[in-house]
């Protein structure tokens, strides 16, 4: 049974002795019954939204409509909001916006249930004594991890709202469920439905599933579920791309997923790794080999992000990520090398490209050894010496080099700091404006 705060309850109670049932429903009540986190409870009732607001009002509880359509209103107990939503039933036009475009309510958990998307996500418990109410066996498919739509006829459900199967795949990895044929089958016939769905829903349901675990099983049933080519069109040209055996197990794609699961869990960078080789396929088209990938993948990764509106600071640090991500591809740079390569990058694009060189690795499935391992000592080792990440962090001005040098303002000064800067990312112990006043002489 879920905990419930004390005044929640007092409140279904009332409810109750005049004949109203109020229930948990949805996400809360599965994640409760697999003994799994509950982090935020939705109610449901027959009650219209100001009949429901009237007696809330009545028990001390602060509540306000947030969405008329739908009938949505927002209960506040305790410092934690409780959205309820009348039970209701919902009609789609065909195509367009996979948003319902009549909304009707209704009086019984065994008409609201249809119009949620999965079995497991229309369970309903009864807030005043634990009752469960299972309108199309969410409780069975529960006890055997089954994704399975609400209706007979999956198609229904995964017509209404094509973003249904990114649910399903987020879902099937989240909870480590597997997904009934009837449902997958009718998923995959109606993969081409998500062109439809606006670019800012898909991308909400992407960033959860790549954040999520089991990326790498997600990102397969995404490929295989046919929705690549509605949600990340340009990784599809990299499927059975197939690579020097040297250095790779994977074809590109398989190579791309598996790199995203090895990198953290934290969206930046599972979007390097997903995307870090997305340039290969034009590389090989363009000249056979696939050297400048890192370029065309660049260009290629800004334009897929820009689409699905990512913002332009993640946009930036993902694309300048690809863009390094071959530095020193043959690992034999020195020392003083990496230092002032490291301090030329700063520190952001230094840890994501110690990031993705260790995720590459782990998702070629062959090679070993692990330079970012050294990389990252090094790199720990300039944070330890306070050495500057930019000509910023330098203890002098470009006033002061024009100055003691006697020249003029001018792209020359950004050059010299530039040497400064390369020094002491070697050398942190000059970073003092006594020792670069005279360092700079040697760096006209
Ligand atoms: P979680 O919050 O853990 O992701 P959840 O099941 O609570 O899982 P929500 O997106 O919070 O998912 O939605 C709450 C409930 O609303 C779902 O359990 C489901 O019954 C219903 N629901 C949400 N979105 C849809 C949709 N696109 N189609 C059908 N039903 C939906
Ligand atoms: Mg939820």
């Amino acid at each position: 049974m879920l905990k419930l705060p004390a005044a929640l309850q007092a409140f279904a109670n009332a409810l109750e002795r005049e004949g109203v049932t109020l229930y948990a429903v949805g996400g809360c009540v599965r994640d409760a019954l697999l003994n799994r986190a509950v982090h935020d409870v939705d109610l449901a009732s027959r009650l219209r939204p100001d009949e429901l607001i009237e007696r809330a009002k009545a028990n001390g509880i602060e509540a306000r409509i947030v969405q008329q359509t739908l009938g949505t209103v927002l209960l506040s107990i305790d410092g934690t909001d409780f959205e309820h939503t009348t039970f209701r039933t919902e009609s789609y036009g065909t195509g367009g916006t996979h948003r319902p475009d009549a909304v009707r309510f209704s009086d019984s958990p065994e008409t609201d249930a249809f119009r949620r998307d999965f079995s497991v996500n229309a369970l309903y418990e009864s807030v005043s004594d634990g009752t469960l109410v299972d309108p199309t066996g969410g409780r069975a498919d529960l006890e055997r991890r089954v994704l399975r739509t609400t209706t007979k006829d999956p198609a229904v459900i995964l017509r209404d709202d094509g973003l249904r199967i990114l649910r399903l795949v987020r879902f099937a990895a989240s909870l480590d469920f597997s997904v009934d044929p009837g449902t997958w089958e009718a998923a995959k016939a109606n993969a081409a439905l998500l062109k439809d769905v606006a670019w800012e829903r898909k991308r909400q349901e992407l960033d959860r599933i790549l954040t999520g675990p089991r990326v790498f099983d997600a990102l397969t049933m995404l490929r295989d579920v046919g929705a690549l080519p509605y949600l990340l069109p340009e990784l599809t040209a990299c499927d059975g791309v197939e690579q020097k055996k040297a250095y790779h197990r994977y074809d590109v794609l398989t190579h791309l997923f598996h790199t995203c699961e090895n990198t953290p869990q934290e969206l930046g960078a599972r979007l390097i790794g997903l995307l870090h080789d997305v340039g290969k396929p034009e590389a090989l088209m363009r000249d056979g080999k696939m050297y400048a990938h890192d370029v065309y993948g660049t260009e290629i990764a800004r334009t897929m992000l820009e689409r699905l509106r990512y913002p332009n600071a993640l946009i930036g640090r993902v694309c300048g990520a690809i863009r390094i991500h071959m530095f020193d591809l043959t690992e034999e740079a020195g020392d003083a090398t990496l230092r002032k390569r490291f301090a030329s990058f700063g520190r952001e694009r230094t840890e994501d490209l110690i990031m993705i060189r260790e995720a590459d690795v782990r998702g070629s499935g062959i090679r070993t050894g692990f330079v970012a391992e050294r990389w990252r000592g090094i790199y720990e080792q300039m944070l330890r010496e306070r050495a500057p990440f930019s000509e910023s962090e330098l203890n002098v001005s470009g006033e002061d080099i024009m100055r003691e040098l006697g020249l003029p303002p001018g792209e020359r000064i950004g050059r010299i700091k530039h040497r400064l800067l390369l020094r002491c990312a070697v050398h942190p112990e000059e970073n003092r404006r006594e020792i670069l006043l005279k360092r700079m002489h040697d760096c006209i």
